[in-house]
């Protein structure tokens, strides 16, 4: 699949209508992987592009209107991280607009300050103690990524 492919897989994958604004989001998504950006991060991203490229800027509150769709069908997820800002990272194939399924491990590098995805490293087993109901599970590790260590 190319570029364009993807694009409109996710889309239809999200049961979403193509916008300009949303191909323009998810290319940025496809070729950031598994680095989660915050929308702050996200906005720098959009303003290099508009200057590079000559595009139309990104209006603010459409980027973040679309982060909430894109989150709401299941293509991107939340990536809580120890600097306290919350960033977003483009979801596996299992996410669908009812449910994520994006239950694996958040690294924040203490040097580059990048966000990674960790797809691989999941959940430990928790055992409770009675009467107590688990809804939602963070599993944050900091450190120094593999660019910065090599
Ligand atoms: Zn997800
Ligand atoms: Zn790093
Ligand atoms: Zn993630």
């Amino acid at each position: 699949m190319n570029l364009e492919e993807r694009i409109s897989h996710l889309l239809k994958h999200g049961k979403l209508r193509t916008t300009n604004t949303r191909r323009r989001v998810l290319k940025e998504f496809l070729a950031l992987g598994n680095i989660a950006l915050s929308g702050g991060e996200l906005e720098k991203v959009f303003r290099d592009r508009a200057e590079e490229n000559g595009e139309e800027k990104m209006d603010r509150i459409t980027l973040y209107r679309t982060l909430r769709t894109f989150e709401e069908a299941g293509i991107i997820h939340q990536a809580v991280d120890t600097s306290g800002k919350m960033k977003f990272a483009l979801c596996s194939e299992d996410c669908t607009t009812d449910h994520h399924e994006d239950s694996h491990a958040h690294f924040h590098c203490k040097n580059c300050e990048k966000t990674v995805c960790l797809n691989h490293v999941t959940f430990p087993v928790i055992n409770l103690p009675k009467n107590f109901q688990l809804q939602d599970q963070q599993l944050v590790l900091s450190g120094i990524c593999d660019e910065c260590a090599a």
